[in-house]
């Protein structure tokens, strides 16, 4: 009998981590849905966490969040300023400007479906002899990461939020006569039927992205920026409300990775430089190679940057890279990320470094 309650609690044991493995297996699914460019949202087992966790203990001891309440300006805070308050205030003095530029957001009217079923392009904008292509990261049905949202006041989602930076780098960069590719204007998909767009028999986010690389090759740009923001969750699926921090990704394996990688160092270090500008100093995550985002097998490029594959029909064509400036999921990041002075701030670093890489291209 004893042999056999010992088998019986092996069996037991056996068959809990099957359903463990189950439970993380559809947790990474649903991310990878939430997540057209298959930018994982990190578990704790990600190599990424610890250094995270580092940087809110160690390399941010004040609030940043106190710091940028100095450098800009907002409804006055009645309170004492302890950094509780001070986000509670930010909070508060923001919500109407940002659900005023979302409700601009929500009024556009998305491109007439062409004969391929997926959105017509929209015209490009500005003249010049350069012309970058910027995709806002999500949108319509794929929200992107949810924000740390304690009390509501912040009613935003990930997808409008590289929006509203996306729309204002455009003006920047025509206003500095760069021609400008934008994938999207409002709240909507390229591939709204979910149509195979990548022939790999599923219909799933990856046919998302496979529309957008062939909307942003179609175009001629030049150069890509995808722009998304980062989500970090614990193993038990809640959030990791500490981990923070500016992360660039680029694609090793291509003929252009030398020019990915040095968009990405200026845009890695505009980012940077243009947070602290405004009083945020940004935990720098580093510039990453796409196939190291995480610790999960098979490893997987972006598909908005890796080279042909089952999942890739057809890769981008020209030097790119994704940015994720802050953590959407972060308890202070995501105040930063309902506010349209930091929308301006990392529009303008995005235009710095775009610019930048357009000079050294010419000097050549
Ligand atoms: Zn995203």
């Amino acid at each position: 009998m004893r042999k056999l309650s010992v088998y019986f609690a092996v069996l037991l044991v056996l068959v809990g981590l099957l359903a463990f493995s189950t439970v993380n297996f559809a947790k990474r699914g649903q991310n990878d849905r939430e997540e057209p460019t298959q930018q994982p949202v990190a578990t704790a087992s990600s190599v990424q966490t610890e250094p995270a966790r580092e940087a809110s203990a160690t390399a941010q001891p004040q609030s940043p969040t106190a710091k940028l309440a100095a450098a800009i300006p907002t409804a006055a805070p009645t309170a004492t300023p302890t950094a509780t308050s001070t986000v509670m205030a930010l909070e508060t003095a923001t919500d109407t400007d940002t659900e005023a530029y979302l409700a601009d957001e929500a009024a556009v009217v998305a491109p007439a479906l062409g004969a391929n079923g997926l959105r017509l392009p929209l015209p490009v904008f500005g003249s010049g002899e350069h012309m970058v292509a910027i995709d806002p990261g999500h949108g319509g049905i794929d929200e992107g990461t949810y924000p740390y949202n304690p009390d509501g006041a912040l009613d935003y989602h990930e997808s409008e939020v590289n929006l509203q930076i996306a729309l204002r780098l455009k003006d920047i960069l025509v206003a500095n006569g760069i021609r400008v590719f934008l994938v999207r204007d409002g709240d909507y998909e390229i591939n709204p039927n979910w149509l195979d767009v990548n022939g790999d028999g599923v219909q799933d986010i990856g046919d998302e992205s496979q529309a957008r690389i062939d909307l942003i090759n179609a175009s001629g740009a030049e150069l890509m920026l995808s722009i998304h923001q980062n989500a970090r969750t614990l193993g038990d699926g809640s959030l990791d409300i500490e981990g923070n921090g500016s992360t660039t990704y680029y694609c090793d394996a291509r003929p252009f990775s030398d020019q990915s990688f040095r968009l990405a160092e200026l845009v890695h270090q505009q980012v940077l430089e243009e947070l602290a500008s405004i009083g945020y100093t940004s935990y720098d995550q580093g510039i990453l190679d796409d196939l190291n985002v995480d610790d999960y097998e098979p490893k997987l490029h972006f598909v908005a940057l890796g080279p042909q594959s089952d999942r890739i029909a057809r890769p981008s064509q020209m030097p790119g890279v994704i940015d994720e400036p802050l953590f959407a999921t972060n308890v202070e990041e995501s105040v930063l990320l309902g506010q349209p002075e930091v929308w301006d701030t990392l529009a303008q670093a995005y235009a710095n470094a775009i610019i930048a890489y357009l000079d050294e291209l010419d000097a050549r």
